[in-house]
């Protein structure tokens, strides 16, 4: 832990927002249709010709699970083209740049688009989606990786149809795959051949896992699916069990605090377990999740985690997690973990 002064209150963590921003980070949990703003999704659905009438911000609008699962579904619908969804990724780069971020891994769930519009040409979305990136590297820099979120609730068939487009896409910056959707309903063991096979072609692996179902879900997600990383993990706090094997398999937990406030992952009245993970040692990394939904964004998570009493080394461990855990080349992680030193050594320096 560290020797660095904590940062307890309110009016403290926003002072520390010019250093967060300048802090380099990545972001590993961010949903490529959740970062699509209320003025985007206006202008794409007008385009599509869609009977959109009202505020666009009203779409967004969600309190628990179920209603942002609804809202969410509602706004996807509107992603039609290959151009929606460059269009999307193009301006979550901008914004991400912007927070300071200089890698970021997107995920995206192809098997929702391939329900809605069975005619929408997955491949050239994922082309069209990777031009975007490449163009944001261009111009500024930043990396950025694709992950097909594979979705529980459409079965295992369409998961392996993923699997397939991973590998058709695999020059084009996709180098993973994940699992979301309902978790309560549809278990991990469900998916175990996917995973098996995800493995064996070498596309990593990120699971949702301890967010909608218990601790069970992670120790599956881990034991029988080879996550390597989990996105919310709220279900292990408070179990040294599930801390110590996500520690003991290298397992980074991609926390995603304000996602889990507002959808109800965490109870209202418990604290977010991010402190004690870091306390027992566990890689935690930071996310925004789906930021149009929860009105936040990467440096708002960072500033959240100083409210719980972190100071900037912990911020900057955070931020090392995220990099090392990322699904980026052993060359790049070394120059971003080395970025963050000199940040932490400059930033202190007297
Ligand atoms: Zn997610």
């Amino acid at each position: 832990m560290s020797n660095a002064p904590h940062v307890d209150d309110k009016s403290q963590s926003a002072d520390l927002r010019p250093w967060i921003i300048g802090l380099p980070k990545s972001e590993l949990h961010v949903h490529l249709e959740g970062t699509m703003s209320p003025a985007l999704y206006a202008q794409i659905a007008r385009r599509n010709g869609l009977d959109f009438s009202g505020e666009a911000d009203a779409a967004f609008l969600c309190h628990d699970f179920d209603s942002f699962l609804n809202s969410f579904l509602r706004v996807v619908r509107s992603l039609q083209k290959p151009k929606d969804f460059a269009d999307v990724v193009k301006a979550y780069l901008e914004t991400a740049t912007a927070q300071g971020v200089v890698h970021a891994e997107i995920m995206w769930s192809p098997a929702t688009q391939r329900k809605f519009f069975p005619d929408l040409d997955l491949i050239a979305t994922g082309r069209a989606i990777h031009a975007a990136m490449a163009d944001a590297r261009g111009k500024t820099g930043l990396s950025s990786l694709l992950i097909l979120d594979m979705v529980r609730n459409l079965g295992e068939l369409e998961a392996m149809l993923d699997i397939d487009l991973a590998l058709q896409l695999r020059d084009y910056g996709v180098v993973g795959v994940g699992l979301g959707g309902d978790e309560s309903r549809f278990p991990a063991r469900d998916f175990q051949r996917v995973f098996e096979r995800a493995k064996q072609v070498g596309l990593r692996r990120t699971v949702h896992a301890g967010e909608a179902a218990g601790a069970e879900s992670i120790l599956d997600a881990v034991e029988l699916l080879h996550a390597q990383r989990i996105g919310h993990g709220v279900a292990a706090r408070g179990c040294k069990e599930i801390v110590r094997l996500l520690r003991d398999n290298n397992v980074t937990i991609d926390a995603c605090p304000t996602s889990n406030a507002i959808t109800q992952a965490l109870p209202k009245n418990e604290k977010h377990p991010l402190p004690d993970w870091l306390a027992a040692g566990l890689s935690v990394s930071l996310s925004s999740d789906d930021p149009s939904f929860f009105a936040t964004t990467l440096a708002d998570e960072y500033e959240r985690a100083a409210e719980m009493a972190l100071g900037r080394s912990e911020l900057a461990t955070i931020a090392k997690n995220g990099f090392a855990a990322s699904f980026a080349g052993g060359e790049e992680k070394r120059r971003w973990l080395e970025a963050v030193d000199d940040y932490v050594a400059r930033s202190t320096a007297p």
